[in-house]
């Protein structure tokens, strides 16, 4: 017995893919009116997570570990200015993966979503 979500195949469903059946969801296979199948990788929710990058930054000779962290975590400087650092630190020859760790936080319990064509968020639908 298969295991049925509550979220129906819309007519312009995000799982409807332009080089697959315009039926039905590529994913999971079920058609336009019935249920995503439960394991259907269209149906998402949100969790929190860390991501983290080992780098090399530039700081100033004299900062210590102290100084580095405070001015980081604690002083005006904004955090966006992280993603210049590590943009920095790789270039454009290499990729991040070897510097990258994700870490999962959070799974909250939560009704699963899914996406029309236009991206946006649909919950479980009523079937009928
Ligand atoms: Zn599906």
């Amino acid at each position: 017995m298969e295991n049925y979500s509550s979220c129906v195949v819309l007519k312009n469903d995000g799982g409807i893919r332009p080089a697959g059946p315009q039926d039905r969801c590529f994913c999971c296979g079920s058609k336009i009116g019935e249920y995503h199948k439960s394991e259907c990788t269209t149906l998402n929710r949100k969790v929190r997570v860390r991501y983290s990058f080992d780098i090399e930054i530039e700081v100033p000779h004299r900062w210590n570990k102290e100084d580095i962290e405070n001015h980081r975590n604690h002083s005006r400087w904004c955090a966006d200015n992280a993603i210049i650092e590590i943009d920095s630190f790789v270039g454009d020859d290499i990729c991040l993966c070897e510097f990258f760790n994700c870490e999962v936080l959070e799974i909250p319990e939560a009704e699963p979503y899914y996406r029309d064509k236009n991206g946006d968020i649909h919950y479980s639908v009523q079937k009928g």
